[in-house]
Order: structure tokens, then sequence, then C-alpha cells
């Protein structure tokens, strides 16, 4: 079946706004290929340690102004340290003190169930740790730390009562059979929300992008069906992938989307989106439930 001729029967009464803020970026000592925070491919892009905390108090703000839910802290690099840890805990309490009612959420890479429980302490609900591929095609992608390693940290997020956002990135060269693989594997932690990435090609990385809008929306039908109860957000990729034909992820299930720009590269402008889930009679969420 052609995604685009799909029935109505899967789209979502309300859409689940999510911000994110890139408080580290770049300089990653690891070498994911399709990152353009790895230091190994130079890619230019902006570079600081810590993004100033008023800063991500004023992008917070900015968010709630567009509806957003929920907010995420993502910081670059294989995973916590002691000083990022620290950090993403200051700008959660922080920005919890002003939006008491936001969604915190983190995005930190590889993490301790003693890091993750520190988190939530710190007013974090939900953290987002994403497989990105199958697992034999991991290794094809990234050398310097494992699946295993990722899929440990999300059964760790789950084992301390943190809310588990958990998805990968489409058409990095995978096959069939590898989105298969990752999809089960996804399915397997049963998270409360799967962010859909596609890949976002860039001339400085060495993967090359092989998802077409037809074959992107059926991945997102198929995660829909599989998981019926998890929030399906479209993130990363969401304008180059679907161009003119982005309302077709709500038909195909999708019931998120990131708002505004993404960590290294720009989003659709935010009044177009909200323009765009009204004409297409899409409520914007209130509440996470
Ligand atoms: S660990 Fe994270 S920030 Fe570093 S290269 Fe991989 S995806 Fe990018």
């Amino acid at each position: 079946m052609n995604a685009s001729n799909a029935n109505t029967e899967l789209m979502p009464k309300e859409v689940y706004l999510c911000a994110i803020c890139n408080i580290s970026s770049g300089s990653c000592s690891e070498d994911c290929k399709f990152c353009t925070q790895s230091a190994k491919y130079h890619v230019d892009i902006e570079i600081y340690k810590q993004k100033d905390l008023q800063l991500i108090l004023e992008e917070a703000n900015l968010a709630i102004k567009n509806q957003a839910l929920g907010f995420c802290l993502v910081s670059s690099g294989r995973g916590l340290d002691e000083r990022t840890l620290k950090f993403v805990c200051e700008a959660s309490n922080l920005i919890k003190k002003h939006h008491p009612d936001l969604n915190m959420i983190a995005c930190n890479g590889i993490a301790t169930k003693e890091q993750l429980r520190i988190l939530k302490d710190s007013g974090i609900r939900s953290y987002n740790h994403n497989l990105e591929s199958s697992q034999n095609y991991y290794e094809k992608i990234c050398s310097t730390h494992s699946w295993s390693e990722r899929f440990e940290t999300c059964e760790a997020v789950q084992e301390v009562g943190l809310d588990l956002c958990c998805g990968g990135i489409w058409g990095m060269g995978e096959s069939n059979d590898d989105r298969e693989s990752l999809l089960d594997s996804i399915v397997s932690l049963d998270p409360v929300s799967v962010a859909m990435n596609f890949y976002h090609p860039n001339s400085a990385l060495p993967l090359e992008k092989n998802i077409d809008i037809d074959e992107a929306l059926l991945w997102i039908r198929k995660t829909r069906e599989a998981l019926p109860k998890s929030m399906v957000m479209v993130a990363g990729g969401r304008e180059i992938t679907f161009k003119e034909r982005v309302a077709d992820i709500f038909k195909s299930g999708a019931n998120s989307i990131v708002i505004g720009n993404y960590l290294t590269t720009s989003g659709d402008e935010p009044n177009r989106d909200l323009l765009m889930l009204e004409e297409l009679g899409l409520k914007v969420a209130k509440s996470c439930g």
C-alpha cells in the first residue's frame, strides 16, 4: 500500500509538541557517522561547552509560547560526566522554578542508574536515549561505543522510574531487515514515546540517505501499529524528508512533533507548524496526561 493513500484511521485527535535545546554542542569524541557533532568529521557547526543558563531559560519560555509540553535538554558527548550532570540539573531546576508544569526531558547519552536518579530528583521526568539503528547495523555507523550500552541505558531509565523516550534514525543506509530489527528492539522496551528521526545528510558526513517519503510514512505507520499506546514523535529530518507532504505523517499515526529548531539544523517556523495543525483540524495537546 502506498502510505500516502493510507486512510485516516490512524489520525490522532491531538498532537503533542516538544522543543529541544542543545545545551552543549559539538566536540564529541565519538565517531557516530550520522552526527554533525562528532569532532571526527569537522562539520561546520556552532561549538560550545555549556550554553548560558539564561539563554536556556529563554528557549524554555519560547517553547511554552509555541505550545510545547516537553522541553528537552540535550548535550553532546558519549554520556554523562559529573560536570554535565551538574549542569543539566542546574538547568532543569532553574526551568522548573519558572515553569513547574513543563515536562522536562534530558538527553545526555549513556547514563548510570545513579546519574538518572539524580536527574529525576532535579525535575527531569523523561529521558531520551535512541537505539539509532538495529544492533547489527550499529557497528557500521559507530565504533566508539556499542549498541548494547545504548540498550542498557534505556533499561536503566525505566528501572529508575523515568519515562523512556527511545527511537532511532531511519535512512542511514540500513536495510529493511535492519529497520524491522530496530522496531522490534524499540517495541521490546515499550517506551512512553518513540522519537523517529530521518537522516539529514551533510556533505561532511560519510552516510548517504536511503529513505523516500513513502517508505518513511510506512515506518511511521508500522511504529504506530506496533506501539498503539506510545507517543510517536517525528523529530529530526521532518521538513527535508516529507516536504510538502508533511501532513501525511499524522495520517500515518504520528501524534507528536518537535517544534522549532533541531540540534544543529533549523526546523520550520513554529507558526507555520501551528497553522498546519489548525488547517488539519488537529488540536495541540494541553497536557501529557
Ligand atoms: S555520542 Fe552523541 S554527540 Fe557524540 S557523535 Fe555520537 S550522537 Fe553525536
